[in-house]
């Protein structure tokens, strides 16, 4: 592991990994977590669904790439670990394939062991790094991935904490432009496009505790590609992409999942 310090764990307001933790059923979340977990609930009790289908969406797209050749991965904003992990995905498939996982929160870094129990043929590596500093992010990841060989870059579930204001497309480009042709980008997104009252007082309630939301249309959404071909079916809420590469979810319906997801490749 790279970038290491002494792991400060902040339980005074919530964090979103230790949210997510909390809807997936994890045990890595504190009372603070917990609090504000049932109240995104109280809002749509579809959240912990919500939370399982992205994961799956995660597991399919990743299939997809490992069943395409893909053999390394760039996950950014990974969370705490939740079996199967991306690598576990992808090494199911491709043994040697390589992965470089990074989040910015403590507590991912606390539980990174997890992450870094691969095959012997292939290679994970985690930094503790923020998506807002992409240099130190390839940085990090040119210690086991070849730059010039195709990458999976995965920000799943991340860019809705990440505000204009510190130029989210700009960061998925930046990071984009260190990758070669062939590489692919993997984004899911949450949206206020189809439950907007529930989306706002989210919005909300997190900002009040600390939590930047920013929730993004589907054009928006859709502009983190710009430059990619996306793949089929294109821009889809999540659990309509490739749904025959997994099982669907417990609990999920064809109701709206307020949210976006697609995987797309650079020409
Ligand atoms: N990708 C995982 C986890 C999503 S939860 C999944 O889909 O299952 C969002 C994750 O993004 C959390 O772990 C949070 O700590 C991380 N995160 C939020 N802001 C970040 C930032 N600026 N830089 C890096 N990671 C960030």
């Amino acid at each position: 592991m790279t970038g290491q310090h002494p792991v400060e764990i902040d339980t005074s307001r919530p964090h979103p990994a230790r949210m997510y933790d909390w809807y997936l059923g994890g045990k890595d979340n504190y009372p603070v977590d917990e609090a504000m977990g049932r109240q995104m609930l109280a809002l749509d009790p579809r959240v912990p669904v919500m939370a399982r289908v992205n994961r799956a969406f995660m597991h399919r797209a990743t299939r997809w790439l490992a069943g395409r050749g893909i053999r390394q991965f760039l996950d950014v904003g990974t969370g705490i670990p939740t079996e199967p992990n991306l690598h576990q995905v992808a090494q199911r498939i491709a043994p040697d394939a390589r992965v470089v996982y990074c989040d910015n929160d403590p507590i991912v870094l606390a539980h990174a062991a997890a992450l870094l129990r691969g095959t012997d043929e292939g290679a994970t590596e985690y930094l503790q790094a923020d998506v807002r500093d992409p240099d130190a992010i390839l940085e990090g990841a040119r210690k086991i991935l070849d730059l010039t060989e195709p990458v999976a870059l995965s920000l799943i579930a991340l860019l809705h904490f990440v505000p204009d204001e510190d130029g989210a497309h700009d960061l998925v480009g930046r990071l984009l432009a260190a990758l070669p042709s062939g590489s692919h980008l993997v984004v899911t997104h949450a949206t206020a496009d189809f439950t907007p009252e529930e989306s706002k007082a989210a919005t909300e309630k997190l900002k009040a505790a600390g939590v930047t939301l920013a929730l993004r249309s589907r054009e928006e959404f859709t502009r983190f590609f710009d430059g990619l071909d996306l793949v089929d079916p294109g821009v889809q809420v999540p659990h309509r992409w490739h749904p025959e590469l997994g099982e669907p979810v417990a609990g999920q319906d064809d109701g709206v999942i307020p949210g976006y997801g697609a995987v797309g490749r650079k020409p």
